[in-house]
C-alpha cells in the first residue's frame, strides 16, 4: 500500500489524499485552498484546472494522471470547500465514481452547476454503515463522526494489502445538537480487526482536553441571546454556513421570541440543502441573498429592530459579507447604540483573517455597537479526542495531516507518548510526499 499525499500536509486547506494498492486506486477528498482564492481575488469558476493548481488553490493531482485508469472511486468526507472545492476541476479527469453521503452530494452538485462543468462521473450516496465494492479486493465503508457540518464520515479503505482510515475532519460529540454520536463501537471493532494506517486530523491536537460538545454552545448561546434581548436593540449571529447544527441551535435558543432572518448568499445555498434532507425547519425564518430582496428585509427589520434576531455571513469580516455591509452603512440597516453582535465563531488563524476581524470590530464599536465573540467550539478534535482516536482504532502507523508540519508535529509527539515511533511508525509528510507501506 502506498499512501500518497496530495493536498493538506503543508497547511489547513486543499485536502487531498491517495491510496494505491495494486489492485487500485482510491482518492479521498478535492479541496480547496480558500486564502489562495481568496488573496488572488480571483472567481475560482473563471479559472481552468491547471491555472488553479498553479495559483496554489487547488491540489495538484498530476503525478496520479500516468495512472487515471487505475482510480477506482473518489471519496469526499463531508462539505467543507477545504474538503468538497476542486472537485469541479479535478474530478472529471478520472473514469469513477464519488462516494459521499447526501448532504455532501447535495453541496458538491450545487458547487459543480456553479463552476458550470458537466460532470461524468457517477455519484453514488452512502450513509453511515454503508459499503461499496470498488474493485475485487478494495471496500470502502463509511463510519459516522462528528464535525461541524452535517453529513460528516470516517471513510475507511479495506485492501487486501490492509486497512486505510481517513480521520479528516472529527471531532468527537457525544451528545450533537442534530444527528448521531460517532460510530466507537465500529471503531473499536475495525482497531480488533486491524487498521494499518491512520490519517489523523492534526488542526487542534495542540490544545489540551477535549472539544466540548454542541449542547453546551446551545446553553451557552441561550444564556448570550437572552442578555442580549435586555437591550432592547438588534441583535445579530454570525456563524459558519454550513454548521447547521449551529444553526439548529440558534433557533432553539431564541425559541420563537424573535422573528428570525437568515442573510447571505452562503447561508440560504447550504440552509437549502439541509432544508431539502429535513434537517432544519426554516418555515418561519426568512431567507434572503440577492441584494434587492436583502435591502427590503432589512429595511423592514430596522424599524422593528427589538423584534427581530438577524443571523448573518461575515464571521471572518470578509470585505462583501451581509455583516460587514451592515457595519460599513452599506445597507438600510445599520448597526447602533444598544445593538448586540454575536460571534458563534473562532477566527480561522491567518494574518488576512485577523486583519479583516480587527476591522470589522471596530466598525462595530464605533458605531456603538457591542462585540460578543468566541460564543463557539472547534469542529476539530484536541488533543484528548485525538488520543482517544489512537487508542480505540489502534493503527499500525499514523499519517497527521490537516495542517501545517508544526500540526503534524504535534500530533506526531502524541503518538510518541502512545508509544509509537518517529519515522517507523509515524510519518510527517509534505504535499507530493508519498509513504511506502
Ligand atoms: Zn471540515
Amino acid at each position: 500500500m502506498k499512501v500518497r499525499a496530495i493536498g493538506g500536509y503543508n497547511q489547513v486547506g486543499k485536502n487531498m489524499t491517495a491510496v494505491e494498492v495494486e489492485d487500485g486506486i482510491v482518492l479521498i477528498d478535492m479541496g480547496y485552498d480558500m486564502e489562495e482564492v481568496v488573496e488572488e481575488d480571483n472567481e475560482i469558476e473563471e479559472l481552468n484546472t491547471k491555472e488553479t493548481i498553479e495559483l496554489g488553490a487547488i491540489p495538484d493531482d498530476s503525478k496520479i494522471h500516468d495512472k487515471k485508469e487505475k482510480v477506482k472511486a473518489i471519496i469526499i468526507g463531508h462539505g467543507h470547500l477545504d474538503h468538497v472545492g476542486a472537485v469541479p476541476k479535478l474530478a472529471g479527469s478520472y473514469d469513477c465514481p464519488i462516494l459521499a453521503t447526501p448532504f455532501t452530494m447535495s453541496v458538491l452538485k450545487r458547487m459543480v452547476e456553479q463552476d458550470k462543468k458537466n460532470l461524468n462521473n457517477k455519484m453514488i450516496e452512502m450513509e453511515p454503515g454503508d459499503t461499496y465494492q470498488a474493485s475485487d479486493s478494495i471496500e470502502i465503508e463509511f463510519v459516522n463522526i462528528t464535525h461541524s457540518i452535517p453529513g460528516a464520515v470516517m471513510p475507511v479503505v479495506h485492501t487486501d494489502e490492509g486497512t486505510l482510515v481517513y480521520g479528516l475532519d472529527n471531532r468527537l460529540d457525544d451528545d450533537p445538537v442534530l444527528g448521531e454520536k460517532p460510530d466507537y463501537e465500529r471503531m473499536r471493532e475495525l482497531g480488533e480487526e486491524g487498521v494499518k494506517v491512520f490519517i489523523g486530523d492534526s488542526t487542534r491536537v495542540d490544545e489540551p482536553g477535549r472539544v466540548m460538545s454542541e449542547s453546551i454552545v446551545e446553553t451557552e448561546l441561550k444564556h448570550t441571546i437572552d442578555q442580549a434581548y435586555q437591550d432592547n436593540g438588534g441583535v445579530f449571529i454570525t456563524t459558519f454556513s454550513s454548521h447547521i447544527e449551529r444553526l439548529t441551535s440558534i433557533l432553539k435558543a431564541n425559541d420563537g421570541r424573535r422573528k428570525v432572518a437568515l442573510i447571505g448568499r452562503s447561508l440560504k445555498e447550504y440552509t437549502n440543502s439541509a432544508e431539502e434532507l429535513g434537517m432544519i425547519d426554516l418555515s418561519d425564518v426568512e431567507v434572503v441573498s440577492y441584494w434587492n430582496e436583502t435591502n427590503e428585509l432589512l429595511e423592514e427589520i430596522s424599524k422593528e429592530r427589538d423584534e427581530w434576531l438577524v443571523v448573518c455571513t461575515g464571521h471572518q469580516g470578509e470585505p462583501g459579507a451581509a455583516l460587514t455591509r451592515m457595519a460599513k452603512g452599506e445597507y438600510p440597516m445599520e448597526i447602533q447604540e444598544g445593538d448586540n453582535v454575536i460571534f458563534s465563531s473562532s477566527i480561522i488563524p491567518s494574518p488576512l483573517n485577523r486583519a479583516s476581524r480587527y476591522r470589522l470590530d471596530k466598525m462595530i464599536k464605533r458605531a456603538g455597537g457591542r462585540v460578543i465573540s468566541e460564543v463557539h467550539v472547534s469542529g476539530h478534535s484536541k488533543r484528548e479526542d485525538c488520543r482517544d482516536l489512537l487508542l480505540m482504532l489502534k493503527p499500525e502507523k499514523l499519517i497527521p495531516s490537516h495542517g501545517s508540519t508544526e500540526m503534524a508535529a504535534h500530533h506526531a509527539t502524541l503518538a510518541r507518548e502512545e508509544g509509537y515511533t518517529l519515522n517507523e511508525d509515524v510519518f510527517i509528510v509534505e504535499n507530493g510526499n508519498t509513504v511506502d507501506l
